[in-house]
């Protein structure tokens, strides 16, 4: 959606249309994920995301305020639990202050425990600029400034096939033919389908990740104030279970990190065949529960564990209890993986014909979403004119 706003804003004559498989934009990633407003603390210098991030959270920002889109700066904690995770915190803090954040402060117990009293662990960094945001309702903002722009939005409009024909397009779905110019290819958990049905080699393939969460009780709310993350471990893309206020109320805690059976499974039950297939017959992942066989396990266990969940959340709150959770939704995450097994960690933009394939757009793209519109829009100068 923000790729489509801003290809409308900056080709003012292009129509641009978004086909959307569901009834409804919004359904999958954006809509099932923590809400968080994320500054750009966490990636690599230099790295595209980190140039996203960080210019991608002010834009996401001006666009709430313009758009009157719930949110709020509410800071958040980044906890070392114990001593052994202090050095990994001091690289996050350097970090982000390479990829030019301001404001980041070093706690130590007092101090972090005035701002979040029951918080455990020796140190923490508090990043004041992140937030938190209702994103389905960014969607429908998003969605009327698209139709204000002359775009179109056509839902129940699955791509089957696209079709070369001469120097164009058309892109078969299940409500009707459309024709085109160029195909931006941003259909997240089946971003790399979509770019085989352009003619493209699967070079990544998306392995789907789970994301449960829970909820705090609301008589145990007042455990958390704002935004409380662990140390994350730095081979995996994932930040590590914590816990996020929400913008409509309430407290969520999650999300963990267990292979799906299903792209676009949410339940525990859910189960794809030709998903699953898709994903056994890539070598790489293969190569990647062989390197990680002990963390996909430990992973498994605490999806079917209350109390283990429990525990990793104690770390960060030691005066959490079983009893304080109660069963929260689920969101997957749309993971590239390189056949060699490794996990692709940067936003990747991959150019076809007269295409361009959005084929890894993972943390924090939602809160990146126009920022890598403009870098999408941008790249097509030239193409689109
Ligand atoms: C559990 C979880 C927590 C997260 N937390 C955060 C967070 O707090 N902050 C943050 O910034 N990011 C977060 N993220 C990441 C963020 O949600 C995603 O990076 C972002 O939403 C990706 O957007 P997208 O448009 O690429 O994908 P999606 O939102 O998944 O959209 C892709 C769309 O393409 C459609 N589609 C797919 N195939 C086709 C087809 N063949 N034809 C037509 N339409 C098709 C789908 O129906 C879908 O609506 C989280 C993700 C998850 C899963």
């Amino acid at each position: 959606m923000g790729t489509a706003l801003k290809l409308g804003k900056k080709f003012s004559g292009a129509n641009v249309t978004v086909l959307e498989k569901e009834p409804k934009v919004g359904l999958h990633q954006t809509g099932n994920n923590s809400g968080v407003l994320h500054c750009g603390l966490y990636y690599k210098p230099g790295s595209v995301k980190a140039r996203m991030a960080v210019h991608g959270v002010q834009e996401m920002m001006a666009f709430c305020r313009d758009h009157d889109v719930p949110h709020e700066i509410c800071g958040k904690l980044v906890v070392a639990v114990d001593e052994s995770e202090v050095p990994r915190l001091k690289h996050l803090q350097e970090r982000g202050q390479q990829n030019g954040l301001t404001g980041l402060k070093w706690m130590g117990q007092e101090e972090m425990r005035e701002i979040e009293p029951h918080v455990g662990g020796v140190a923490a960094l508090r990043v004041p600029q992140e937030g938190i945001v209702d994103y389905p309702k960014v969607c429908e903002a998003m969605l009327k400034r698209i139709t204000a722009q002359d775009g179109k939005v056509v839902t129940s409009a699955r791509v089957t096939k696209l079709k070369p024909t001469g120097t164009r397009w058309v892109a078969v779905t299940t409500a009707g033919d459309f024709e085109a110019d160029f195909v931006v290819n941003c259909a997240g958990l089946h971003c790399d389908r979509v770019s085989e049905l352009a003619g493209e080699q699967r070079a990544v393939r998306i392995i789907p990740f789970r994301g449960e969460y829970y909820k705090l009780k609301p008589a145990r709310q007042h455990l958390v104030k704002h935004l409380i993350y662990p140390v994350p471990d730095p081979q995996f893309p994932f930040l590590g279970v914590h816990f996020t206020r929400l913008i409509e109320g309430g407290v969520e805690a999650g999300p963990n990190a267990v292979l799906a059976f299903k792209r676009e499974g949410y339940k525990k039950t859910d189960f794809s065949a030709a998903d699953l297939f898709d994903a056994l017959s890539f070598g790489g992942l293969w190569k990647f529960l062989g390197l990680h066989k002990r963390m996909c396990w430990e992973e498994i266990k605490r999806s079917f564990s209350k109390e283990l969940f429990c525990q990793s959340l104690q770390r960060l709150v030691p005066g959490i209890r079983v009893d304080d959770l109660e069963t929260g939704g689920a969101g997957v995450r749309a993971q590239a993986m390189s056949p060699d097994g490794t996990l692709v960690q940067d936003f990747s933009f991959v150019r076809g014909r007269r295409a361009l394939h959005v084929l890894n757009a993972p943390s924090p793209a939602a809160t990146a979403a126009l920022t890598i519109g403009e870098e999408i829009a941008s790249q097509l100068v030239g193409q689109l004119e």
